[in-house]
C-alpha cells in the first residue's frame, strides 16, 4: 500500500515540476486520502501535505494529531512535522514554501487557510491544484478499477431488488430509506446519497425524496450512491409503476438511444466533449434538447464528482483507466423525468460498462 501511495506522491510532485509549479499544498480532502491514505477531518486546524521539487514532502500537522499522522500509512514513510497550539501554522507551511513563484492548492483547502497563508507568502501565486493532480486521479489503476467494479456490482443489485420489491404507495423518503438499505446489504460500507423522483418531481435531476406517495402511471427516477473503500458508485434508472404515464414511452427510447450512442462514443484518444455530444444529437433530433439540462456525465472515484467531466468545451482526451457517468436525461416540467445512468471505464480499444443493471423499461408494483 505504502509503495502504491509513495508512487503518486513522486508522480504529483514531478507533475508539478513539469507543470512549472514551486510546489503543490494538499489539505484534508479526497486528494490527500488518494496521495497519502491520510483521512482526517478538515478542521479550523491547518493539516497540510507540502509537495515540493526537489525537496522531500512534508507532511504538517497539529500536535495532538501527530499521533494519527505518524501511524497513518504514509507516517512512517515521510516527514510529519507538528506545530503547537498557540504557534502560527501558516508560517511554519511559509517556511516549508519557495518565497516566489505559484503554488498549487488543493481545491478543498478552505479559504481561511489559504488567505492566511497568503498573508504569510505574499510574494507566492495560487492555483487550483486540480490542474496537476486531477488528470493523476482520474485514470484508474488496476486495484481501484476492481473496487470501483464491485462498488457498481453492488449498486446494481440494490436497484435490481427495489425494482422486485412493492413500493406503490410508499413515500420518495421511505423508498429512499429502503434503498439505503438495500446497499447497505450489498456491503456498501457507506451510502452517499439516494434520489427517488416520482412523478413530476422527477423533472427535478436532484430532487430530493419527500412526502409524496408512488402511485400507479407514475415513472421514478432512482439515483443511488454509495462507497466501497472510498470508491464510490452511480447508478440511476427510471421505473414506472404499473404503467408508464402518457408520452413517456417515446421519452425513455430516446434517452436509451442517447445512453448507447454516448458508451458507443468513448476510446482513448476522443476528446471527452464528444461523448457528450452523441448523447445530445440524439435527443435533439428527438426533439427534446431544451429538456436535457445537465452534463452527460463526470468522472468517479474517490470523490462522487471528479474529472474527467463529459461537458460541452472539455477538450480533454480520454484515456485508459479513465472512469465516468454516462447519465443522459430529459426532464419534462410537470409530468415526468427520466434518467439512465452507467458508470464505464476506458479501455485500450473503447470502454465497459461497470454497472448491468438492465436499461430496458421495468415496470413496478
Ligand atoms: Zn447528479
Ligand atoms: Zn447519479
Ligand atoms: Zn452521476
Amino acid at each position: 500500500m505504502s509503495r502504491r501511495l509513495l508512487d503518486r506522491v513522486t508522480r504529483a510532485t514531478r507533475a508539478a515540476e513539469e507543470a512549472g509549479l514551486a510546489g503543490i499544498l494538499v489539505t484534508p480532502s479526497a486528494d490527500l486520502v488518494y496521495l497519502a491514505g491520510y483521512d482526517p477531518p478538515p478542521l479550523e486546524r491547518p493539516t497540510c501535505l507540502v509537495l515540493r521539487p526537489g525537496t522531500e514532502p512534508v507532511l504538517l500537522v497539529p500536535e495532538l494529531e501527530g499521533p494519527r499522522a505518524r501511524g497513518s500509512p504514509l507516517g512512517g514513510s515521510l516527514e510529519v512535522r507538528t506545530w503547537p497550539d498557540g504557534d502560527d501554522p501558516y508560517r511554519a507551511m511559509a517556511r516549508l514554501l519557495p518565497e516566489h513563484g505559484t503554488v498549487g492548492a488543493s481545491d478543498r483547502m478552505w479559504s481561511l487557510h489559504l488567505l492566511f497563508l497568503q498573508r504569510e507568502a505574499p510574494e507566492l501565486g495560487f492555483v487550483p491544484a486540480s490542474g496537476v493532480l486531477g488528470p493523476l486521479r482520474a485514470v484508474k489503476d488496476e486495484g481501484e478499477l476492481d473496487i470501483l467494479g464491485r462498488a457498481a456490482r453492488a449498486t446494481d443489485e440494490a436497484f435490481r431488488r427495489i425494482a422486485r420489491d412493492r413500493i406503490e404507495g410508499l413515500r420518495e423518503e421511505e423508498v429512499g430509506e429502503r434503498l439505503a438499505g438495500l446497499l447497505r446489504e450489498q456491503g456498501l460500507d457507506g451510502v452517499n446519497f439516494t434520489i427517488v423522483a416520482s412523478g413530476p418531481n422527477g423533472a427535478s435531476p436532484h430532487h430530493e425524496p419527500g412526502g409524496r406517495a408512488l402511485r400507479q402511471g407514475d415513472a421514478v427516477v432512482l439515483d443511488l450512491g454509495g462507497r466501497v473503500g472510498g470508491y464510490c458508485s452511480d447508478l440511476s434508472r427510471t421505473v414506472c409503476v404499473d404503467h408508464p404515464p402518457r408520452g413517456f414511452r417515446e421519452v425513455y427510447d430516446l434517452v436509451q438511444e442517447a445512453q448507447e450512442a454516448a458508451f458507443g462514443a468513448v476510446a482513448p484518444g476522443v476528446p471527452a466533449e464528444e461523448v457528450d455530444r452523441a448523447a445530445r444529437d440524439v435527443i435533439g433530433a428527438g426533439g427534446h434538447g431544451d429538456r436535457f439540462i445537465h452534463r452527460t456525465g463526470h468522472g468517479i472515484g474517490l470523490e462522487e464528482h471528479e474529472g474527467p467531466y463529459i461537458v460541452e468545451g472539455n477538450r480533454e482526451p480520454l484515456r485508459p483507466g479513465m472512469c465516468f457517468s454516462i447519465e443522459p436525461g430529459i426532464y419534462v416540467e410537470g409530468a415526468f423525468g427520466v434518467r439512465i445512468e452507467d458508470i464505464v471505464a476506458v479501455t485500450d480499444t473503447g470502454a465497459i460498462r461497470l454497472n448491468h443493471a438492465t436499461r430496458d423499461l421495468e415496470l413496478v408494483t
